[in-house]
């Protein structure tokens, strides 16, 4: 664990095998992903955090097939709705075996994305829910 470093500070644990963390407008209750600096709906400046469920339904997804920085090809990046009404977008876990269907059930995990020097940069995929 000495040498994860998180893509991005702020978004994520690792607490209960991973956890977004969104934010809420205090007034409206739209929930947003990453956290917005007021509500851009109502323009609310008052932001609760909140933690998003681990769990949603793949609303859309794409494989890249073309070589990438960090990512050999193929690789599946995602759209998932969760139940709190916000659309988050993510690298998937690639799989040989089962293709991903629109609608299908997918589950948040915390991964390795790639290495730098000696930090492992860690962020947040989804996976099938198996
Ligand atoms: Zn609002």
């Amino acid at each position: 664990m000495d040498n994860r470093t998180p893509l991005k500070k702020g978004l994520f644990d690792e607490k209960d095998g991973g956890r977004l963390h969104g934010n809420q407008c205090a007034t409206c209750k739209r929930v947003y992903f990453p956290p917005a600096p007021f509500c851009y709906d109502c323009l609310g400046r008052e932001m609760e955090e909140i933690i998003l469920s681990r769990r949603g339904k793949l609303y859309s997804y794409t494989i890249g097939r073309m070589p990438s920085t960090h990512f050999e090809p193929p690789y599946a990046l995602g759209l998932i709705d969760l139940p709190e009404g916000v659309r988050v977008f993510a690298p998937l876990i690639m799989t040989e075996d089962e293709r991903y269907r629109i609608g299908m059930e997918m589950e948040l995990m915390i991964d390795e994305l790639w290495q730098e020097e000696d930090q492992h940069i860690v962020a947040y995929r989804f996976k099938p829910v198996s």
